[in-house]
């Protein structure tokens, strides 16, 4: 039996290990990239949060679907393991990570499982068709009995579309409009001063006459947000936006929450101010220098755009100003501006075009997993997770059939 998985992503390569534990099955791999899971790679900012504790079918856009594929925490902690790969216990919000805290770790392990006595990769080979011709599938020139699509989401890394995208539609496996849906957000005021710098605050994000908060890293980019805590507000974000049309957004950040992540007097800054009476010494101690001088030109400005104003509604103390700044740093929402990076892209193969074993329904023997598929978890190790499974699910249903 021929096997051909198009894409060397972490679905398309465990589908391959269980595959390749059988001796008469043989499968070659085609990706596009010079090196398989690049995308693996870069997760978690090097780290890969490779899976969660708390994972359900809930965390997922499509809960009824996603049940059908996800295996739990502790299936999915043991295969794993059972691969030579040592996890860290969970963190505080359920995250897994490998114990090197490295992705570099994971890709060794899921290259070591390969079975090279029947697997073969063919890097830097782009796959724009697959022809059906009886009850076999013709790739590359190359006939096979099973074709497993593990691309990865449709729009690549600039939202251009996958070539192979109007080939899957002919073969029956139509697709949802696709766009970022874990992301940074771009913004309405320049970071370049600040670009860099992470802070743990709390974060408002307002979506018309909505509100949603959370709490974690923030880190400031040139003309966006991002971080974890942005991220899982964009996903919120980007859902409403699947529904509705927004008006307005902004996103609101409280740098010194008072309830937050170090013990501090309800009247902090006001204290310290009237005690030093001076900016900066308010700040140092507090914030990084970089975000302390933004705080202040932030002021400033602040403090000039009240001149129009009546005296009697005037903020005049420069502690109150300070406060304000610090506890609503504040961000429109730029809503036609693409972010340069995304985590995850929302939309992709239609679900109603395939079967609970991630099977066309309308071409037999044809399957499709991972991110390709219209299913997207939150931040915080539910992706990989899911791409695991349903290379897992593929990989079962094909030995079972053949
Ligand atoms: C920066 C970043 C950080 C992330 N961090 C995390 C995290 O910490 N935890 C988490 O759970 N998720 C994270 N994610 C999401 C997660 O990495 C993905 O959901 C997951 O890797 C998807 O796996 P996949 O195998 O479905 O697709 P991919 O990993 O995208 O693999 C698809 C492969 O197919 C290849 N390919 C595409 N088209 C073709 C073609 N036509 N012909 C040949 N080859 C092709 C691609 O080059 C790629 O190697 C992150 C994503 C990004 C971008």
């Amino acid at each position: 039996m021929k096997v051909c998985i198009i894409g060397a992503g972490v679905s398309g390569l465990i589908s391959a290990i269980e595959l390749g534990k059988s001796n008469d099955v043989s499968i070659d791999i085609y990706e596009k990239n010079i090196k398989a899971a690049r995308k693996l790679l870069a997760s978690g900012n090097g780290r890969c949060n490779i899976t969660n504790c708390y994972l359900s079918k809930d965390s997922y856009n499509n809960p009824s679907f996603a049940s059908y594929i996800l295996k739990d925490y502790s299936y999915i902690y043991d295969y794993l393991t059972n691969l030579g790969l040592l996890l860290t216990s969970p963190d505080e919000c359920g995250r897994v990570y490998p114990i090197s805290y490295n992705s570099n770790t994971v890709y060794d392990c899921l290259m070591d499982n390969i079975n090279k006595k029947n697997t073969k990769i063919i890097y830097s080979t782009y796959i724009d068709n697959i022809v059906k011709k009886d009850n076999k599938y013709i790739v590359n020139n190359t006939e096979y009995d099973y074709v497993i699509v593990s691309i990865g989401s449709m729009a690549d890394e600039k939202y251009e579309h996958n070539k192979l995208e109007e080939c899957l539609i002919k073969l029956g496996l139509t697709y949802t409009k696709t766009y970022p849906s874990l992301s940074s957000l771009v913004v309405d005021k320049n970071n370049n001063e600040i670009d860099g710098v992470r802070v743990k605050c709390k974060a408002r994000l307002d979506v018309d006459e909505e509100s949603f908060e959370n709490s974690g890293e923030l880190i400031f980019k040139k003309n966006e947000v991002g971080g974890i805590m942005v991220m899982e507000l964009s996903h919120i974000l980007n859902n409403i936006r699947r529904s509705r049309k927004i008006n307005k957004a902004t996103i609101h950040f409280d740098l010194l929450p008072e309830d937050g992540f170090s013990y501090q007097k309800h009247n902090y800054i006001d204290d310290k101010y009237n005690k030093l009476k001076d900016d900066y010494k308010t700040l140092n101690g507090i914030f990084v220098r970089k975000l302390s001088k933004e705080i202040i030109r932030r002021a400033n400005e602040y403090d000039k755009s009240q001149k129009s104003l009546d005296k009697a509604i005037r903020i005049t103390s420069r502690s109150a100003i300070l406060n304000n700044i610090i506890h609503d740093f504040s961000y429109t929402i730029n809503l036609n501006s693409k972010p340069s990076m995304y985590h995850v892209i929302c939309g992709g193969i239609d679900l109603k075009n395939i079967t609970n074993t991630l099977e066309s329904k309308r071409n037999k023997k044809l399957y499709c997993g991972g991110e390709v598929i219209d299913i997207n978890g939150n931040c915080g190790g539910y992706n990989i997770s899911f791409a695991i499974s349903s290379g897992l699910v593929i990989a079962k249903s094909i030995l079972e059939n053949r």
